[in-house]
């Protein structure tokens, strides 16, 4: 099938937190779509390297712990070096601290920060040095969240990291739009995964959250695979800065 400004044919695109949920799910669409990916993170990608091999996508994986900087920095520079050039970079790595505002502790503070939003800027950082330096273009998607926009409750460090993507998504298209990078984010919904089993196996929160989504189900990781795929694609060269939700309507509402 000729996929025509949606192919990723020819394209390696590193996706952290690739081994499960969101980041899975992209990584199978962005397979679908013809790029190679790049799985990073802390656990072993034998799952997705599994599921990319039956649908004849390439794959490679990349061990770092996306909570140190250092880390990710010095991945960037081996995966550069092993599998590179790199196309596009999807921030998908992320964690939550579900705490009431009067417990938070300074830790459920700078843990969700350092991986959310530090070594997000950071990894940024790194593709945006290289493909400067390489005359190249390139792709960010930043994988931002509804409390980009809303406040959320017991959640602070996530409210504040995902508030903080989308500025950072913005700053840095500012300044990299006319150098051939784009940078722009997802925005999901309510997705099934490791993420969030607590809120769907809380009864209350999980009817609550149901009766206010217009699509009437959570969503599942390929949905998110798929605009990735189009912002990593040729289809959206014009756009920068942009934050797509899909939410399955929850913030029309
Ligand atoms: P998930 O299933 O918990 O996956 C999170 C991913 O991040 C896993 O691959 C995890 O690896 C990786 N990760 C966490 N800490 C890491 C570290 N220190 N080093 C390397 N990798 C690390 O959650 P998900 O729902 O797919 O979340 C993916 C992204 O979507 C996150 O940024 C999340 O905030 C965002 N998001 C999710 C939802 C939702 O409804 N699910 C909604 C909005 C936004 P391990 O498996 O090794 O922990």
């Amino acid at each position: 099938m000729d996929l025509g400004a949606f192919s990723l044919a020819d394209r390696t695109v590193m996706v952290t937190g690739a081994n499960t949920g969101i980041g899975q799910g992209i990584a199978l669409s962005i397979g679908r779509a013809g790029g190679k990916v790049i799985g990073v993170g802390r656990s072993s990608m034998q799952e997705t390297a599994s599921r990319m091999a039956e649908i004849g996508a390439e794959f490679v994986e990349e061990r770092a712990d996306l909570g140190s900087v250092a880390e990710a920095q010095a991945m960037f520079a081996r995966a550069w070096s092993a599998h590179g050039p790199i196309d596009g970079l999807v921030n998908n790595a992320g964690i939550i601290k579900r705490v009431d505002a009067v417990d938070f502790t300074e830790d459920d503070w700078d843990s969700v920060m350092d991986i959310n939003l530090k070594t997000m800027f950071f990894l940024s950082q790194s593709i945006g040095k290289q493909a400067i330096a390489a005359g190249r273009a390139a792709r960010v998607v930043n994988i931002a969240s509804m409390l980009s926009f809303q406040g959320g409750i017991r959640v602070a460090s996530y409210t504040a990291s995902k508030s903080g993507v989308l500025g950072i998504t913005r700053l840095l298209a500012n300044e990299w739009a006319a150098r051939g990078i784009n940078v722009n984010a997802v925005a999901p919904g309510y997705i099934e995964t490791n993420n969030t089993e607590a809120l769907r196996n809380d009864p209350d929160r999980s009817a609550a959250i149901l009766g206010r989504i217009p699509a009437g189900r959570w969503g599942v990781p390929s949905d998110i695979g798929d605009a990735a795929v189009f912002l990593l694609a040729p289809a959206s060269n014009y756009m920068h800065g942009a934050v797509i939700p899909v939410d399955g309507g929850w913030l029309a509402r």
